[in-house]
Order: C-alpha cells, then structure tokens, then sequence
C-alpha cells in the first residue's frame, strides 16, 4: 500500500500553517515579521526571537553523528511527540487502530487512547522475544494503521532480531514504527537500514537517554521524504526550544564523551547483572539498554522498601509477563554500590 493511501484524508488536504520563519528563510538584518519583542532581559543571546521551525542546526549535527540524510529527520519535542503526531497523521479517530507488542513503553497506547484510536495487542513470547506468527495473525486480524516495535524494548531490555522486524513490516500494509530509544546501548543492527527496501518503516531515535539531554525534549524521526513533509505541517510550527535546539548541537558535537559514557553504562550494566543475578531468587533479564528488568521474591514489598532508603526504581509488575519485575536504571558507580548494598540487605530479611 502506498503511504498516501495511508495518510488521514484532513490531513492529505490540510493547508498546513506557515509560521513567520517558513515564510522568510535566511538571513537578514532586522527582523519585523514575528512580532517579538526586539529585546532579551536574560543573558541568552536570540531568547527573543521564535526558534527555528526546521531545527536546521539539530538536524545538520543528526546528519553528521548518526548520518541520516537530512530530508528524512524531523526534530520532536522529545519523541513522544513524534508517536503523538505519527498517531494523529495515520490513524482516523473512532475508526483506525495501532498494534503494540506488550509489555512495551507506555506511551504508544496512552496517546492512542487520547485520540480515540483503538489499542491491538500481540504480547511477547515468554523470553520478550517477539511471536512473529502472533504479529502477523494480528496484522491479518485487526489491519492496524501504524505498528510500534520498541528495540531494545522498554521494560524487558532486549532487542529483537532485525530480520524478524524486516518481515514484520514487509508483511504489515501499514505504517511500521521502530522506537529505538535505547539503540545507543546496543550492538546490534538499525532498522534504519531497512528504510531503503521498505518507506512505510519509520525509525525514532531520542537524545533523552544515552545523550543525557532528557530535560531538553529532543526526539529524532527518520522517515521517508513524503512522511516527513507531513510529520513537518502537522507538528507545533515551533515545537522546540531555543535552548533546547543549542543544548542538542552542544551535545552532539560531545559525541566521544558520549561514546566513553555509554562504555562505562555497559561495563556498569555487566558487573550489576552479573552480582544480582548471584542473590538467591532473583532473575536478572539480558539487556541491551541502559536498566536491566530483575524479578525478584515480593517485587512490591522490596520496591517500597526501597523507596524508604531512598531509592527509586520502576515497579513493572502488572505488565504482561513481568510478574515481581522490578526496572533498575544504571547509574553511577555510586549509585549502583548503594542499590546493589540496599538490595542485599532487603533480600537477607
Ligand atoms: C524514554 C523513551 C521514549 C521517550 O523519549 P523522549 O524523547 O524523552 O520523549 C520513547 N520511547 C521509549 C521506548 C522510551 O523508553
């Protein structure tokens, strides 16, 4: 099916809103046209003015750093926004439906929800992998207008098999969107690389993980050219910050702190998985991201305890197989000296 086909008929024919900066690009002298104040009384040079409709300057160092070709990126307000406006472009309120494979991140059923589209699910194998026969039984069965694949998936930490995605989306008419917020932390392969050979696949990347930029609000969507010109007339005409498109360039031109970081999250990640999965009845699930998924005996009792010393994990519990799992953040060495200590003693009383 062709993405046009796919493509809400409002938004096909929308006249999309032209803010003052799509009207004049370029550089000039005076700026008259947007009705800012010609002052700032903060030391922040351009806080005055409107930020960057395209953020060019994100998109370019996104370019540079992850190589996307810049006519496919879009710039979020983190990517939630991104799963929120993909949502609102392909799916018909009261009429079309998404597919998710639970247990999966939160959000791609909650803003379905809020726009009164229908939430399929197909659940995950026993070991989180994907059940490619379920996937393709629930395409068959509820022909969902967008697919969200999360790799490496949120809560369960593991990534799936490419060649499994690659035929999920060949066999799926519709859209199929691969959440790769945590992809900074794995080996394995992106499904950018199945754009090429299939348009209807849409790739988010996010800098509110591995690139510590969460305050910031920075999504990133590669996507065909046709996709992204519509993603581009539906999003907020200014949809991120100033501050936060300087604060993305900054971060991206640290591409070698960043890298040295994620070596020591990874080196964290192993010595944690490794000394947990020593203490009596704990199951520590392999991860490519940067928080392992730990069952654990009484996961709620040993989560409020937890929080009584001060420390905050995620309690997963009620999600589809995630029975007395606990989500346990990698953080510093420190911080993972304190809750390794706090969760020795917790499963010692
Ligand atoms: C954290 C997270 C996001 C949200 O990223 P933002 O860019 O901060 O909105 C998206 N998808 C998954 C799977 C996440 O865990």
């Amino acid at each position: 099916m062709s993405v046009k086909n796919l493509i809400r008929e409002n938004i096909l024919t929308l006249e999309p809103y032209r803010c003052a900066r799509d009207e004049f690009e370029g550089d000039a002298d005076i700026y008259l046209d947007a009705n800012e104040n010609y002052r700032t009384f903060l030391q922040r040079v351009g806080i005055n003015r409107y930020p960057d409709p395209h953020s060019a300057r994100v998109v370019e160092a996104v370019h540079e750093v992850f190589g996307f070709p810049k006519e496919k990126v879009i710039i979020g307000n983190g990517s939630d926004e991104i799963i929120d406006l993909l949502i609102r472009i392909f799916c018909n309120p009261g009429r079309d439906s998404i597919l998710i494979f639970p247990p999966t991140y939160g959000a791609y059923k909650v803003f379905a929800s809020i726009n009164d589209v229908e939430v399929h699910t197909a659940e995950l194998a026993e070991n989180f992998e994907l059940d490619e026969k379920k996937a393709v039984e629930a395409i068959d069965a509820y022909k969902p207008k967008i697919v969200f694949i999360c790799s490496p998936n949120n809560p369960t930490g593991n990534s799936f098999d490419l060649e499994v995605i690659r035929r999920i989306a060949e066999h799926n008419p519709g859209i199929t969107v691969v959440d790769e917020a945590y992809h900074d932390f794995s080996e394995k392969p992106s499904a950018y690389t199945l754009m090429d050979e299939n348009e209807r696949i849409v790739v988010m990347r996010t800098l509110s993980k591995a690139w510590g930029l969460a305050g910031a609000r920075i999504g990133i969507c590669v996507s065909s050219e046709e996709i992204h010109d519509i993603l581009y007339n539906v999003k907020y005409p200014y949809n991120v910050p100033l501050p936060s498109q300087q604060a993305a360039v900054s971060a991206l031109e640290k591409g070698h702190l960043v890298k040295k970081c994620i070596e020591e999250v990874l080196l964290s990640r192993e010595i944690l998985e490794e000394r947990l999965a020593r203490f009596k009845g704990v199951h520590v699930f392999p991860s490519d991201a940067n928080f392992l998924l730990v069952r654990v005996p009484d996961a709620e009792s040993i989560y409020r305890r937890l929080i009584k010393k001060g420390i905050i994990v995620r309690l997963r519990s009620s999600e589809p197989g995630c029975r007395d799992c606990l989500r346990i953040t990698i953080g510093s060495h420190d911080e993972n000296v304190e809750l390794y200590n706090a969760l020795k003693e917790l499963l010692n009383e």
